[in-house]
């Protein structure tokens, strides 16, 4: 689920629609939780077969580090790719402001972090844009994405989280005690998709 002080709107014919702040979003907020409402779809369901939400599926949906596809329910599956993004994934699942987000500004994320499975042509407005999406991108980047995370993170406990009571048990507890003690940080790295053991 999005942050609630989010819309959908209309980018240009090139992007489609994308995720807007309503109003100022500081950094540290939480903006997306993966709640229990999220569609998980496995690899093998014969949706993907489907000759019309096949398709919605393979434009929509993002690969877990178990090796299921994710559906979202809301409006988190138009957020919008940025080299630069307001937003980063964090080990825990949740996405988290890693600078203010202004009222107007469109929310984005980096989908570097979401194991697409095939090179990805992408265009964002920065001069350094990356240009492409590609396999290894959790690699190269993952550390970078670390840093943001831990700065916005000491940020969390003094803004607003409208998504705190959505986020499900065990990871409010986990978050929480990292807050309280800085143990039991949630790498980033633990998204990465890793293929499963031959045995
Ligand atoms: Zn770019």
């Amino acid at each position: 689920m999005l942050h609630p002080n989010t819309e959908l709107r209309f980018v240009n014919p090139l992007v489609g629609h994308g995720v807007f702040a309503t109003k100022f979003i500081p950094k540290g907020t939480i903006t997306y939780v993966d709640d229990p409402l999220e569609i998980h779809i496995p690899v093998d369901s014969p949706l993907w077969n489907h000759p019309v939400l096949g398709k919605i599926l393979k434009v929509y949906s993002i690969l877990e580090n178990d090796g299921a596809y994710e559906l979202s329910w809301d409006h988190a599956k138009h957020m919008n790719h940025c080299c630069h993004s307001n937003t980063i994934t964090t080990g825990w699942g949740f996405d988290i402001a890693v600078r203010d987000i202004q009222s107007g500004e469109q929310i984005r994320g980096d989908y570097g972090m979401y194991n697409v499975d095939y090179d990805m042509d992408l265009v964002c407005e920065f001069t350094d844009c990356r240009k492409r999406i590609k396999k290894d991108d959790f690699d190269e980047w993952a550390a970078r994405w670390e840093t943001q995370i831990l700065d916005a993170l000491t940020f969390s406990s003094q803004v607003a989280q409208p998504l705190w009571e959505v986020m499900d048990e065990e990871t409010r507890q986990t978050l929480e005690r990292y807050l309280q003690t800085g143990e039991g940080y949630c790498s980033v790295r633990g998204l990465k998709y890793r293929l499963p053991q031959q045995t």
